[in-house]
């Protein structure tokens, strides 16, 4: 795990400017997650922590690593998005080694990881499956599984639990806070969803048009006057 620094980020597509003055830090371990309306920017900063995008100005800092100019693959950074995206003609196990083996990784830890993952996130009775063959609350662990085996500093998660239906979503929801307590990875998530924001958030970061509005504790920020 490490901290997350945000430096008055700025993107810009052509005549589209997609956020600006982006400044925040999140410490080490935390889990701060990103609302607001469609189009205020939230994918457009996950992108940008990830290295799928590049920011036109500022500075990201991940530890006390300016990468700015290193590539996804450098940042040790692992994202989740809302469609699984797994490899369908590899099993669950395969699919969770994934990451592990791209890096070459001796194969008898590679195996290890996968077991201790799987039981992390109930799939260990599930591991010789095709992911056609499981339901999308399974899938959808299968890719939070893949992301988080190869132990990244930080996991960037884009609505994962939008595509579940709502006894899914409240299950994973809750496995997802129980596996960040465990690991205690720091944790960056975008969601339209005032529970899920609710019950993940260390701190909730509000945007509005590309730029923040408030960051509060998720009672500060959804706290109504009686
Ligand atoms: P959100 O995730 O909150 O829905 P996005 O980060 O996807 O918002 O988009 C923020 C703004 O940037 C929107 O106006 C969107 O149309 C624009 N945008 C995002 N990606 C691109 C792109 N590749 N080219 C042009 N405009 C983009
Ligand atoms: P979301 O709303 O879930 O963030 P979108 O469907 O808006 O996703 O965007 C999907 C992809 O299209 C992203 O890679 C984003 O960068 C790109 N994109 C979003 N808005 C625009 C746009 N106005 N022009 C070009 N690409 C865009």
């Amino acid at each position: 795990m490490a901290k997350v620094r945000l430096e008055d980020i700025k993107r810009r597509f052509n005549n589209v400017t997609a956020i600006e003055e982006i400044s925040f830090e999140i410490p080490d371990g935390e889990f701060w997650v990103l609302v607001g309306p469609s189009g205020c920017g939230k994918s457009t900063i996950l992108r940008t922590i990830a290295g799928l995008e590049s920011a036109t100005s500022g500075n990201l800092f991940i530890g006390d690593r300016l990468v700015n100019n290193i590539p996804a693959r450098a940042r040790d950074v692992a994202m989740v998005f809302q469609n699984y995206a797994l490899y369908p003609h590899m099993t669950v196990a395969e699919n969770i080694a994934f990451g592990l083996k791209m890096r070459k990784i001796n194969p008898k830890i590679v195996q290890e990881r996968v077991v201790d993952v799987a039981r992390s996130l109930s799939l260990d009775h599930l591991l010789d499956r095709k992911p056609k063959q499981l339901s999308g609350g399974q899938q959808q662990r299968v890719a939070l599984g893949r992301a988080i085996a190869r132990e990244p500093q930080v996991f960037l998660l884009d609505e994962p639990l939008s595509n579940l239906d709502a006894q899914l979503r409240d299950d994973t929801r809750a496995e997802l806070k129980q596996l960040h307590q465990q690991l205690g990875i720091t944790t960056i998530y975008v969601t339209h969803d005032q529970v899920e924001a609710m019950t993940l958030a260390d701190k909730i970061v509000v945007l509005s048009g590309g730029r923040i509005q408030q960051i509060g504790e998720p009672q500060g920020i959804y706290a109504r006057p009686a």
